[in-house]
Protein backbone atom coordinates (compact mmCIF):
# COMPACT_ATOMS: atom_id res chain seq x y z
CA UNK A 1 0.00 0.00 0.00
CA UNK A 2 1.29 3.84 -0.37
CA UNK A 3 0.74 6.74 -1.99
CA UNK A 4 0.13 8.82 -4.60
CA UNK A 5 0.57 12.61 -4.93
CA UNK A 6 -1.06 14.43 -7.81
CA UNK A 7 1.16 17.90 -7.74
CA UNK A 8 -1.26 19.21 -10.83
CA UNK A 9 -4.29 18.78 -8.43
CA UNK A 10 -2.59 20.40 -5.17
CA UNK A 11 -4.26 23.62 -4.27
CA UNK A 12 -1.92 24.19 -1.44
CA UNK A 13 -4.49 24.24 1.18
CA UNK A 14 -2.57 22.43 3.50
CA UNK A 15 -5.46 20.61 4.74
CA UNK A 16 -3.06 17.41 4.70
CA UNK A 17 -0.34 19.20 6.89
CA UNK A 18 -3.20 19.78 9.79
CA UNK A 19 -5.01 16.79 9.38
CA UNK A 20 -1.40 14.71 9.79
CA UNK A 21 -0.82 17.21 12.53
CA UNK A 22 -3.73 16.19 14.39
CA UNK A 23 -4.51 12.50 13.82
CA UNK A 24 -0.14 11.83 15.15
CA UNK A 25 -0.68 14.74 17.72
CA UNK A 26 2.51 16.12 16.18
CA UNK A 27 3.66 19.26 18.46
CA UNK A 28 3.87 22.75 16.38
CA UNK A 29 6.89 23.35 15.05
CA UNK A 30 7.98 26.67 15.54
CA UNK A 31 5.05 28.84 13.53
CA UNK A 32 7.61 30.84 11.91
CA UNK A 33 7.45 33.97 8.95
CA UNK A 34 9.45 32.68 6.12
CA UNK A 35 8.74 35.01 3.58
CA UNK A 36 9.25 31.86 1.29
CA UNK A 37 5.87 32.60 -0.68
CA UNK A 38 3.26 30.76 1.55
CA UNK A 39 5.42 28.06 3.23
CA UNK A 40 6.04 28.32 6.98
CA UNK A 41 6.46 24.72 7.51
CA UNK A 42 9.82 24.75 5.57
CA UNK A 43 10.54 20.74 5.05
CA UNK A 44 9.96 17.55 6.51
CA UNK A 45 11.36 17.15 10.02
CA UNK A 46 10.52 15.33 13.26
CA UNK A 47 7.66 17.60 13.94
CA UNK A 48 6.16 17.62 10.08
CA UNK A 49 5.30 14.50 8.79
CA UNK A 50 4.04 16.33 5.76
CA UNK A 51 5.42 19.50 3.82
CA UNK A 52 3.36 21.57 1.44
CA UNK A 53 5.70 22.95 -0.74
CA UNK A 54 4.90 26.24 -2.48
CA UNK A 55 7.62 27.18 -5.66
CA UNK A 56 7.17 30.31 -7.60
CA UNK A 57 8.05 30.27 -10.74
CA UNK A 58 8.37 32.99 -13.61
CA UNK A 59 6.35 30.88 -16.06
CA UNK A 60 3.20 30.45 -17.11
CA UNK A 61 1.04 27.12 -16.80
CA UNK A 62 0.87 24.80 -19.30
CA UNK A 63 -1.40 26.79 -22.37
CA UNK A 64 -2.19 29.70 -20.36
CA UNK A 65 -2.60 32.81 -22.42
CA UNK A 66 -1.19 36.12 -21.22
CA UNK A 67 -1.25 38.70 -23.37
CA UNK A 68 -2.90 36.87 -26.54
CA UNK A 69 -0.12 34.59 -26.48
CA UNK A 70 0.78 31.16 -25.42
CA UNK A 71 3.58 29.15 -25.49
CA UNK A 72 7.45 30.11 -25.03
CA UNK A 73 6.51 33.76 -25.80
CA UNK A 74 3.87 33.55 -22.98
CA UNK A 75 4.54 35.40 -19.63
CA UNK A 76 3.22 34.93 -16.64
CA UNK A 77 3.97 33.23 -12.61
CA UNK A 78 2.92 29.88 -11.59
CA UNK A 79 2.99 28.03 -8.50
CA UNK A 80 4.14 24.47 -8.02
CA UNK A 81 2.58 23.11 -4.86
CA UNK A 82 3.33 19.65 -3.64
CA UNK A 83 2.40 17.90 -0.67
CA UNK A 84 5.89 16.10 0.19
CA UNK A 85 6.22 13.01 2.72
CA UNK A 86 8.42 10.08 3.75
CA UNK A 87 8.78 7.90 0.44
CA UNK A 88 8.61 4.40 2.02
CA UNK A 89 11.30 3.20 -0.05
CA UNK A 90 11.28 -0.68 -1.26
CA UNK A 91 14.62 -0.40 0.01
CA UNK A 92 14.93 1.55 3.42
CA UNK A 93 18.06 2.69 4.62
CA UNK A 94 16.78 3.88 7.67
CA UNK A 95 15.51 0.49 8.22
CA UNK A 96 18.87 -1.58 7.40
CA UNK A 97 21.21 0.77 9.57
CA UNK A 98 18.74 0.64 12.79
CA UNK A 99 20.45 -0.94 15.58
CA UNK A 100 17.41 -1.53 17.78
CA UNK A 101 15.01 -3.06 15.50
CA UNK A 102 13.28 0.33 15.77
CA UNK A 103 12.40 0.89 12.50
CA UNK A 104 10.69 -2.34 10.89
CA UNK A 105 8.37 -3.00 7.76
CA UNK A 106 4.87 -3.11 8.29
CA UNK A 107 2.62 -5.85 6.81
CA UNK A 108 1.21 -2.82 4.33
CA UNK A 109 4.71 -2.43 2.93
CA UNK A 110 5.57 0.70 5.01
CA UNK A 111 8.31 1.91 7.01
CA UNK A 112 7.49 2.64 10.94
CA UNK A 113 9.39 3.62 13.73
CA UNK A 114 8.36 2.19 17.30
CA UNK A 115 9.05 5.37 19.36
CA UNK A 116 9.13 3.25 22.63
CA UNK A 117 12.33 1.50 21.16
CA UNK A 118 14.11 4.35 19.29
CA UNK A 119 17.16 4.95 21.52
CA UNK A 120 17.81 8.19 19.65
CA UNK A 121 21.38 6.72 17.94
CA UNK A 122 20.73 8.62 15.22
CA UNK A 123 22.13 6.22 12.86
CA UNK A 124 18.79 6.28 10.07
CA UNK A 125 19.25 10.62 9.89
CA UNK A 126 22.35 10.38 7.09
CA UNK A 127 21.14 6.89 5.87
CA UNK A 128 18.13 8.15 4.69
CA UNK A 129 18.58 9.54 0.75
CA UNK A 130 16.02 12.21 1.12
CA UNK A 131 16.45 13.52 4.01
CA UNK A 132 13.08 12.75 5.61
CA UNK A 133 13.86 11.16 9.13
CA UNK A 134 14.71 13.33 12.16
CA UNK A 135 15.28 13.54 15.64
CA UNK A 136 13.30 15.88 17.65
CA UNK A 137 14.73 18.71 19.98
CA UNK A 138 14.63 18.13 23.37
CA UNK A 139 13.37 14.18 22.51
CA UNK A 140 16.78 12.81 20.67
CA UNK A 141 14.61 9.99 19.40
CA UNK A 142 13.67 10.24 15.40
CA UNK A 143 9.86 10.91 14.05
CA UNK A 144 8.35 10.72 10.70
CA UNK A 145 5.26 9.58 8.75
CA UNK A 146 3.86 6.28 9.44
CA UNK A 147 1.64 6.32 6.96
CA UNK A 148 -0.63 6.20 9.46
CA UNK A 149 -0.25 2.70 10.50
CA UNK A 150 -2.83 2.59 13.11
CA UNK A 151 -5.34 3.77 11.01
CA UNK A 152 -4.49 1.13 8.20
CA UNK A 153 -4.53 -1.53 11.08
CA UNK A 154 -8.30 -1.18 11.42
CA UNK A 155 -9.06 -0.14 7.17
CA UNK A 156 -9.01 3.38 7.48
CA UNK A 157 -7.00 5.66 4.84
CA UNK A 158 -4.25 8.16 5.98
CA UNK A 159 -5.53 11.07 7.63
CA UNK A 160 -3.88 13.43 4.78
CA UNK A 161 -5.18 11.73 2.07
CA UNK A 162 -8.45 11.30 3.73
CA UNK A 163 -8.37 15.31 4.22
CA UNK A 164 -7.51 16.28 0.68
CA UNK A 165 -10.01 17.97 -0.92
CA UNK A 166 -8.71 17.81 -4.52
CA UNK A 167 -7.39 13.88 -4.26
CA UNK A 168 -4.11 15.57 -4.77
CA UNK A 169 -3.17 12.49 -2.29
CA UNK A 170 -4.37 9.13 -3.45
CA UNK A 171 -3.81 5.77 -1.10
CA UNK A 172 -4.60 2.14 -2.16
CA UNK A 173 -2.52 -0.64 -3.13
CA UNK A 174 0.78 0.45 -5.35
CA UNK A 175 0.11 -1.54 -8.50
CA UNK A 176 -2.82 0.03 -9.09
CA UNK A 177 -2.03 3.77 -8.45
CA UNK A 178 1.29 3.44 -10.93
CA UNK A 179 -1.55 2.81 -13.54
CA UNK A 180 -3.89 5.46 -12.75
CA UNK A 181 -0.80 7.62 -12.20
CA UNK A 182 0.23 6.83 -15.88
CA UNK A 183 -3.03 7.13 -17.21
CA UNK A 184 -3.15 11.00 -15.58
CA UNK A 185 0.32 11.92 -17.44
CA UNK A 186 -0.84 10.48 -20.73
CA UNK A 187 -3.87 12.76 -20.17
CA UNK A 188 -1.85 16.00 -19.23
CA UNK A 189 0.59 14.92 -22.04
CA UNK A 190 -2.27 15.55 -23.98
CA UNK A 191 -3.60 18.66 -22.75
CA UNK A 192 -0.45 20.10 -23.68
CA UNK A 193 1.24 19.63 -20.34
CA UNK A 194 3.81 18.26 -21.78
CA UNK A 195 6.28 18.63 -18.11
CA UNK A 196 4.32 16.23 -16.28
CA UNK A 197 6.48 13.22 -15.35
CA UNK A 198 6.58 10.81 -12.88
CA UNK A 199 8.87 10.54 -9.41
CA UNK A 200 9.73 7.36 -7.35
CA UNK A 201 6.78 5.33 -9.55
CA UNK A 202 9.51 2.95 -10.96
CA UNK A 203 10.60 -0.41 -9.05
CA UNK A 204 14.00 -0.46 -10.45
CA UNK A 205 15.11 3.11 -9.17
CA UNK A 206 18.14 3.55 -6.82
CA UNK A 207 15.60 2.40 -4.01
CA UNK A 208 13.86 -0.08 -5.12
CA UNK A 209 10.50 2.36 -5.99
CA UNK A 210 9.33 4.61 -3.67
CA UNK A 211 6.08 3.80 -1.84
CA UNK A 212 5.07 7.02 -2.14
CA UNK A 213 5.52 8.63 -5.34
CA UNK A 214 4.50 12.06 -7.12
CA UNK A 215 3.63 13.08 -10.34
CA UNK A 216 5.36 16.39 -10.79
CA UNK A 217 5.13 19.53 -13.06
CA UNK A 218 8.76 20.04 -13.53
CA UNK A 219 12.31 18.44 -12.75
CA UNK A 220 12.62 16.49 -9.05
CA UNK A 221 15.44 19.32 -7.88
CA UNK A 222 12.76 21.97 -8.05
CA UNK A 223 11.06 20.22 -5.90
CA UNK A 224 14.22 19.86 -3.81
CA UNK A 225 13.66 16.14 -4.29
CA UNK A 226 16.91 14.18 -5.47
CA UNK A 227 17.18 13.32 -8.90
CA UNK A 228 18.38 9.73 -8.83
CA UNK A 229 18.27 8.54 -5.27
CA UNK A 230 19.91 5.50 -4.34
CA UNK A 231 20.03 3.32 -1.35
CA UNK A 232 23.05 4.21 0.59
CA UNK A 233 23.55 0.93 2.37
CA UNK A 234 23.90 -0.55 -1.27
CA UNK A 235 27.51 -1.20 -0.67
CA UNK A 236 27.71 -2.35 2.66
CA UNK A 237 27.39 -6.59 1.78
CA UNK A 238 30.55 -5.96 -0.66
CA UNK A 239 31.95 -3.55 1.92
CA UNK A 240 31.60 -6.46 4.45
CA UNK A 241 32.43 -9.04 1.84
CA UNK A 242 35.83 -7.10 1.45
CA UNK A 243 36.43 -7.20 4.96
CA UNK A 244 35.76 -10.33 5.80
CA UNK A 245 38.32 -11.07 3.02
CA UNK A 246 40.96 -8.67 4.34
CA UNK A 247 40.13 -10.26 7.89
CA UNK A 248 40.95 -13.96 6.70
CA UNK A 249 44.40 -12.38 4.83
CA UNK A 250 45.31 -11.26 7.56
CA UNK A 251 44.81 -14.15 10.13
CA UNK A 252 46.80 -16.08 7.48
CA UNK A 253 49.82 -13.63 7.09
CA UNK A 254 50.21 -14.25 10.90
CA UNK A 255 49.88 -17.55 11.21
CA UNK A 256 52.44 -17.80 8.23
CA UNK A 257 54.76 -15.81 10.14
CA UNK A 258 54.69 -17.73 13.36
CA UNK A 259 54.95 -20.86 11.38
CA UNK A 260 58.01 -19.91 10.28
CA UNK A 261 59.49 -18.75 12.95
CA UNK A 262 58.52 -22.26 15.00
CA UNK A 263 60.56 -23.74 11.95
CA UNK A 264 63.62 -21.85 12.59
S1 LIG B 1 12.42 8.16 2.70
FE1 LIG B 1 14.05 7.99 4.25
S2 LIG B 1 12.96 7.75 6.20
FE2 LIG B 1 11.47 7.27 4.55
S3 LIG B 1 11.65 5.01 4.25
FE3 LIG B 1 13.05 5.97 2.76
S4 LIG B 1 15.06 5.98 3.85
FE4 LIG B 1 13.45 5.67 5.44
S1 LIG C 1 -4.71 18.67 1.18
FE1 LIG C 1 -4.42 18.11 -0.97
S2 LIG C 1 -4.77 20.02 -2.11
FE2 LIG C 1 -4.51 20.61 0.05
S3 LIG C 1 -2.28 21.06 0.20
FE3 LIG C 1 -2.52 18.90 0.77
S4 LIG C 1 -2.17 17.78 -1.16
FE4 LIG C 1 -2.57 19.94 -1.72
Amino acid sequence: MGFFTDTSVCIGCKACEVACKEWNAIPEDGLTFTGMSYDNTIGLGADSWRHVAFIEQDKPLAGQVTGGVTGEDAQGMRWLMASDVCKHCTEAACLDVCPTGSLFRTEFGTVVVQEDICNGCGYCVPACPYGVIDQRHGDGRVWKCTLCYDRLEVGQQPACAKACPTDSIQFGPLDELRERAALRVDQLHEAGVTEARLYGHDPQDGVGGDGAFFLLLDEPEVYGLPPDPVVTTRDLPRMWKLTAVAAVSLAASVAAAFARRAGR
